[in-house]
Order: structure tokens, then C-alpha cells, then sequence
């Protein structure tokens, strides 16, 4: 593990409030809710967050190779976007080793990656993506009311501002344009039984711990409308910040009724991970 870099503290990216409450501490690092507007972050977080982020961004890689199954879901996934095509232009932030723009390029799409992860780049330029650029998501200069999506997966948890980002992703798409982002989910029920073991909290990387209420305040301050959330899964792992280490599972019981858990809660907002979806007035 990394020594510890200086810290710098925070006031809340949503609502600019400077009060918060501490949650709990995992690992040295500080979960605090903001008391004005109830997001979940990292504060203090360490200095050179960003740095860290296009060294060894967990969030930024992705699978080395995809299964047949997870090449389908993705086909599906366009499939779903077809409808946004206007302009046919779509920009994806985080782009990891470029599986989706590779596949949105194979469809016609053009096709513009943003991904800081310096390990990433090198995969995403045998994927046949028109445009790589590799500023963070907060600085993203894309033309005003150029795309027809812009994608996002598990990506905002890592950024330093979600809002100058989101803000940023804004002013690319056209009006009409579509958002679609993925996250983890705070009021997950994963997250309820686990407590500060939960799975996702790294408090190194992962700083945004957003949840339906947060996400849709951020969505619809920026000027986004029709909001769509769903959340799917259960994990029951725990972890503690070395990523090697996985802890037992606290609710073994459960652990037959998974399956059964996962499928109830594709009904509900407790899964663990958060599909957002949001239109460009
Ligand atoms: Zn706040």
C-alpha cells in the first residue's frame, strides 16, 4: 500500500455546504454526510486524488477479454440508444478499454472516448474510436449541443467534482440528448447489512457515494429531466481498502437466498449498483 498523501478537506459538491456529519471511518478515511443535502463523501480525501485516478484508477480498466453474453448486453444497451440518434455522435466518459465504443463504432456511431487511465489508452486505440481525449471529466471541452448520448459507468464515484462534470456533459449533449450513468447505491441494501464493510467503500477512490435522492438532486439542478433509476444486484462481500483481502461475509444466512434477493430487488431502489438515465431539456 501507498504511503498516505497530505489530505485536503471538502465542502459538499452538491449543495456547497461546508456541514457534514461523520458516518463512520474505514481505513483512516472519513465518510461524512452533508447536512443540508444528504450526500454521501470522502472528506478529507487525499491531495492528489486525481493523479491517482489515471495511475491506477480502479474504476478506469475494465475486462480484458468479454464473454459472448456480456458482448450481447452491450448490443442490447445501443439497441436501447437507437432512438437518441440524431446526430449520430456519442462520447463516452471512462471508456475504459473502449468494449462499448467499439461496438458503437461497428454500428456506425461516431465515436469519442475521455479516459485519464494511462494503461486504458493504449487498449482503447485498437478499438477503432474516432477521438480519445484525456482530460478529466470535469474539464471535458466537447462542442455545446454535439452529442446524441454521452455515457458514464461507475465513474462519477471517482471524480472531484460529479456537478462540474455533470455540468460539463450537459452543455456536449444536444437538447434531447441522453445521459446514462451508472454508480454504486448508498441506500443499497448490500450497503444496510454490511455497514462500513461494504464491498465498494475505498475511500481512496471511490470519494461520491451517491443514492437515488443525491443523484436525482445533481441530475435535476444541472437541468436534466426525465430521470429514470434502476438498481439491480446484492453483494454480500466485504472488504476492507487492500483489494486482495475480502472479508467474510457477516449475514451468511442469506447467502442461499441471493439469487432469490437479487431478482426481488430488480423491483426496488436497494440494489447495489444504480443504472441513471436523464434527458437534456
Ligand atoms: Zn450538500
Amino acid at each position: 500500500m501507498e504511503p498516505m498523501s497530505a489530505n485536503e478537506t471538502v465542502a459538499c459538491d452538491l449543495c456547497a455546504s461546508p456541514d457534514h456529519k461523520l458516518l463512520f471511518v474505514k481505513e483512516g478515511f472519513r465518510h461524512v454526510r452533508c447536512n443540508n443535502c444528504g450526500l454521501v463523501f470522502v472528506n478529507p480525501r487525499l491531495h492528489d486524488h486525481l493523479d491517482r485516478q489515471s495511475r491506477t484508477g480502479t474504476g478506469s480498466m475494465g475486462e480484458d477479454l468479454l464473454t459472448p453474453a456480456q458482448v450481447r448486453r452491450l448490443q442490447r444497451e445501443l439497441t436501447r440508444l437507437e432512438p437518441f440518434r440524431r446526430l449520430n455522435r456519442i462520447l463516452e466518459v471512462g471508456a475504459g478499454r473502449g468494449w462499448f465504443l467499439g461496438e458503437a463504432s461497428r454500428l456506425g456511431w461516431h465515436t469519442w472516448a475521455v479516459e485519464i487511465n494511462s494503461d486504458a489508452l493504449q487498449r482503447l486505440r485498437s478499438k477503432g474510436i474516432e477521438k480519445i481525449t484525456t482530460q478529466p471529466a470535469e474539464d471535458l471541452q466537447a462542442p455545446e449541443d454535439s452529442m446524441d448520448v454521452v455515457r458514464m459507468w461507475d465513474v462519477i464515484e471517482h471524480l472531484s467534482s460529479p456537478r462540474k462534470a455533470v455540468t460539463a456533459i450537459h452543455n456536449a449533449l444536444r437538447p434531447g440528448g441522453l445521459l446514462t450513468l451508472s454508480t454504486t447505491n448508498f441506500a443499497s441494501l448490500s450497503r444496510r447489512v454490511n455497514g462500513p464493510e461494504w464491498v465498494y467503500l475505498n475511500g481512496a477512490d471511490h470519494i461520491f457515494l451517491f443514492e437515488p435522492a443525491t443523484i436525482t438532486r445533481l441530475l435535476t439542478e444541472i437541468g436534466f429531466r426525465d430521470i429514470g433509476i434502476r438498481t439491480r444486484s446484492f453483494n454480500l462481500r466485504r472488504k476492507l481498502y487492500h483489494p486482495e483481502e475480502d472479508l467474510p461475509p457477516r449475514w451468511l444466512i442469506l447467502r442461499p437466498f441471493r439469487k432469490i434477493i437479487d431478482e426481488t430487488l430488480r423491483f426496488t431502489l436497494l440494489g447495489h449498483q444504480m443504472l441513471v438515465t436523464a434527458v437534456k431539456r
